[in-house]
C-alpha cells in the first residue's frame, strides 16, 4: 500500500447527494438513522436480516471448500509460482507486463469471464547503481534504497558534511547557511506508518528549500535488522531536485547520535536512479458475470499487481492481488454465480503514486453510479484474517454489519469503520462509494514493507486459503443480496 494520510477525514465534508443507484428497495428508507453510533443504531428491516442470514449456508460451503477442500494451498502456490516466475514488478518494467500478461494467461485458463486489461499511464523510474558511505568520523558502508521518483546524484556521487535531526519542527530551527550543501539525515521516530511516511515523500522537498543537496531517512518501519526500506516520494512544485533514499534504522540513528554529541559526519553518496517517460502500463481485469446485472452494479475485488523492486512484492501486494483472482476462480468452480457481476482488478502503478485505479476511475466516470455497486481492497497485508473494514453510508454500513457476521467460520467478524477502504479504491470511497478493506493480524506488515524482506517467506498457505474464502464468501452475498448497496456519492 502507498497509504496517504487520512483520506477519511474528506468524508466528513462531504455535502452528500443521494444516489441510491440500481434496485434499491423501499425497506431501506425504513432505517433510523444515527450518524454517530454504531450497531446499536441499525433498525435493519426483518426480512432484510433474515435474507443476509439465510447466506450463512452458503458462506460455509465456500470457506468450506478453499480453507479444508480441493482449493486449499491454491492460492499460496499460485503466488509462489507468480513472484517465482517474474520477481519484482516495479511501475514501467518488463517484469509487471510480463506478470500481467501471465495474469490474463492464468485468468482465461481459469474460465473466468471478460478477461482483459485496460490502459493506465505509469510513471517509470529506474533504480541505478547506490551506495553511501559514511567516510568520516570512520569509514562505514551505509545500507540505502532510493526513493521512487528520485534524481540521481552527479556521476562520482557527492561528498558531504551531515545534518541530523528527528523532525521537521527541529528543521524548521535550522538556518539556510547552516542547511546549505550539506546531507540532511532525518531520523523521525516510528508513531504510525501514516503519520511517519511524510518524513519519506516530502523530506527532500523541506530540504531541499534550505539548500540541501541531499536526503537520507530513516525507514519507515517499526522493526528492522538492518535493512532499509524504499517507498515514494515526491519533489514540490518549483523545488531543486535533490537525491533522496532511506537508511537503515539502526544507521539512521547512529548518525544522530553521533551528530547531537558533536561529531562531524561526512558521507559519501552515489545514485545513478533516473525518471524515463512515461509508460503506457495495464490494470488486469476477469469476471464472473451476474446473472441478473451484467454491466451494472458490479461489485469489484482488486489488489495491485505492481510492487517495489526489492522483494518479490508477495506481501505488497501479491497477496491480495491473488486473493482477488482466486476468489473468482474458486466461486466458479464451485458453479456459484451471484445476480451481480463480481470483478476482480489487479491493479498496476498503484506503489508510485495509485496509477491504475486513477486510470480506472477517469475511464469509467461516465456511468459510475450506475456501473459500480461496491469495491473490495486487499493492501495491508493478507496474515490471519479478522473481519472486515467499511466504509460507506449508515444504510449501507448495517447491512455489511450483518454480513461481517457470517465469517464465523473463520473468526473474522470484525468490523470497524471508517477506513479509507483502500489506497486504490479510495478514488470511488472517498466520493461516498461503499467499499471494504480486508483487517488482518497484520501488527508485522511495515517489518517486510518495500524491503527485500517483502517473499514468500511472509506468506502461509492456510492463512491466505482464509483471507481468500473471506474474500469470495464477502463478494458473493454482497453480488447476491436482492438490494443493491446504498450509497451518497459526491459528484
Ligand atoms: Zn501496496
Amino acid at each position: 500500500m502507498k497509504a496517504y494520510g487520512s483520506l477519511v477525514l474528506f468524508l466528513g465534508f462531504l455535502v452528500l447527494v443521494k444516489v441510491q443507484a440500481g434496485v434499491l428497495d423501499n425497506r431501506i428508507d425504513q432505517f433510523e438513522l444515527d450518524e454517530s453510533a454504531g450497531e446499536e443504531s441499525c433498525n435493519l428491516p426483518d426480512d432484510l436480516r433474515q435474507e443476509i442470514k439465510g447466506y450463512q449456508s452458503i458462506v460455509n460451503k465456500i470457506i468450506g471448500r478453499i480453507v479444508d477442500g480441493e482449493f486449499a494451498g491454491q492460492t499460496w502456490n499460485s503466488l509462489a509460482e507468480l513472484v517465482d516466475t517474474f520477481g519484482a514488478r516495479l511501475s514501467g518494467s518488463e517484469q509487471l507486463e510480463k506478470a500481467i500478461d501471465y495474469v490474463v494467461d492464468q485468468m482465461q485458463h481459469d474460465q473466468l469471464e471478460n478477461v482483459h486489461t485496460e490502459n493506465a499511464t505509469v510513471p517509470h523510474w529506474v533504480r541505478g547503481y547506490e551506495s553511501a558511505q559514511l567516510v568520516a568520523p570512520f569509514k562505514k558502508n551505509l545500507a540505502l534504497l532510493g526513493l521512487g521518483t528520485s534524481v540521481g546524484t552527479p556521476r562520482g556521487g557527492i561528498i558531504a558534511d551531515v545534518i541530523a535531526v528527528e523532525s521537521f519542527k527541529e528543521f524548521e530551527a535550522l538556518t539556510v547557511e547552516q542547511v546549505k550543501g550539506k546531507i540532511v539525515v532525518f531520523v523521525p521516530q516510528w508513531e504510525s506508518y501514516g503519520k511517519t511516511v511524510v518524513y519519506r515523500s516530502k523530506g527532500a522537498s523541506v530540504a531541499s528549500k534550505k539548500g540541501a543537496v541531499a536526503t537520507l531517512i530513516r525507514s519507515v518501519t517499526p522493526f528492522s535488522i538492518g535493512s532499509p526500506h524504499t517507498g515514494g516520494q515526491d519533489y514540490d512544485e518549483g523545488v531543486k531536485k535533490i537525491p533522496s533514499a532511506c537508511i537503515t534504522v539502526e544507521d539512521a540513528e547512529m548518525i544522530l547520535r553521533k551528530y547531537r554529541r558533536g561529531d562531524r559526519l561526512t558521507i559519501h553518496l552515489e545514485m545513478e536512479d533516473r525518471n524515463l517517460e512515461p509508460f503506457v502500463s495495464r490494470n488486469t481485469i476477469g469476471e464472473l458475470v451476474g446473472t441478473t446485472y451484467t454491466n451494472s452494479s458490479v461489485v469489484v475485488v482488486s489488489g495491485h499487481l505492481d510492487s517495489w523492486d526489492v522483494g518479490v512484492g508477495a506481501m505488497d501486494d501479491g497477496g491480495g492481488a491473488l486473493i482477488s483472482w482466486k476468489a473468482l476462480t474458486f466461486l466458479k468452480a464451485m458453479g456459484l454465480r451471484a445476480k451481480r457481476t463480481i470483478r476482480a482488478i489487479l491493479w498496476t502503478g498503484e506503489e508510485e503514486g495509485l496509477w491504475g485505479g486513477r486510470a480506472y476511475k477517469e475511464e469509467h466516470k461516465e456511468n459510475e453510479k450506475k456501473e459500480f455497486n461496491f469495491f473490495f481492497e486487499s493492501d495491508i497485508g493478507t496474515f490471519e484474517p479478522r473481519g472486515l473494514d467499511f466504509t460507506g453510508n449508515k444504510d449501507a454500513e448495517c447491512i455489511f454489519r450483518e454480513i461481517v457476521k457470517l465469517m464465523s467460520p473463520i473468526n473474522a467478524t470484525d468490523f470497524e469503520t471508517p477506513s479509507d477502504g483502500g489506497p486504490d479504491i479510495s478514488h470511488w470511497t472517498t466520493r461516498g462509494f461503499p467499499g471494504a478493506s480486508l483487517m488482518n493480524k497484520n501488527e508485522k506488515y511495515f517489518w517486510f514493507h518495500h524491503s527485500a524482506g517483502d517473499s514468500m517467506a511472509v506468506e502461509d498457505p492456510k492463512t491466505l486459503d482464509k483471507c481468500a474464502a473471506l474474500w469470495a464468501a464477502a463478494a458473493y452475498v454482497v453480488a447476491d443480496l436482492s438490494i443493491s448497496m446504498p450509497k451518497d456519492v459526491v459528484d
